[in-house]
């Protein structure tokens, strides 16, 4: 993100791609003003916090009115610097890794995972959707020539620490972990943590004990 964006608050920013996403769509589909309830209802975030979230971006919906739709995408294209493609590598290509490599991000926003990363000798060598697979012997290597920010961990618990350490000596500055492990990273790196896992736990969780609780918070 630029550096207008620091400003933000970090809960506002964690938003930005859901509301950039949306945006997107309405842009594609010819409309030009989106009204906070609209936004509320498409996106699931309670209108008084969209409102608040974009009067930080400057963007100032006028009552009966609401936001202007151009006006917003070009915000959000420039905050989440859209304009730009963003490197990512991805370490450990079994059945999750996979999954993302063919997936590869670029229909949603400008994140591409260009190299990918595993130790089983049967893997390294081929391609899967046009992403190159190295053995991590040749991480540091590869990753010295390549312009690479962002790192996906789809390994083994047991391998994460030893990993990203890797990674961090290799200028890495955003992990998105998937494993279970709690990562330790100096403090100019920053983990995201998605635990699937505990995800969908805590999911059935809240059906069993909150059922009649509203969704989509
Ligand atoms: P699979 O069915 O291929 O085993 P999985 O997701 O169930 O997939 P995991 O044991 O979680 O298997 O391993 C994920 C991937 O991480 C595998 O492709 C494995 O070869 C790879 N891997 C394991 N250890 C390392 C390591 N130290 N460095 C890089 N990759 C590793």
């Amino acid at each position: 993100m630029n550096s207008d964006s620091m400003r933000i608050p970090q809960a506002t920013a964690k938003r930005l791609p859901l509301y950039y996403r949306f945006i997107q769509n309405l842009h594609s589909s010819g409309k030009q003003r989106v009204s906070s309830a609209e936004l509320s209802e498409a996106v699931k975030v309670d209108s008084a916090t969209i409102r608040r979230d974009f009067s930080y971006f400057g963007a100032l919906g006028k009552k009966g009115y609401g936001y202007n739709v151009s006006y917003l995408l070009s915000f959000f294209r420039k905050t989440l610097d859209q304009d730009e493609v963003t490197n990512v590598a991805l370490i450990g290509v079994g059945n999750l890794g996979t999954a993302f490599l063919n997936y590869n991000f670029l229909k949603n926003n400008n994140t591409k995972i260009q190299v990918a990363f595993d130790v089983e000798e049967s893997k390294v060598g081929t391609k899967i959707g046009e992403v190159p697979i190295y053995h991590m012997d040749e991480l540091e290597e590869t990753l010295a020539k390549l312009e690479v920010p962002v790192a996906i961990l789809t390994i083994p618990q047991s391998a994460a620490q030893t990993i990203t350490d890797r990674l961090v000596q290799s200028n890495i500055k955003g992990i998105l972990n998937f494993t279970p492990a709690r990562l330790n990273v100096p403090p100019d790196i920053r983990v995201h943590h998605i635990d699937l896992a505990i995800e969908l736990q805590s999911l059935v969780y809240f059906l069993k004990n909150y059922p009649e609780e509203s969704v989509g918070k």
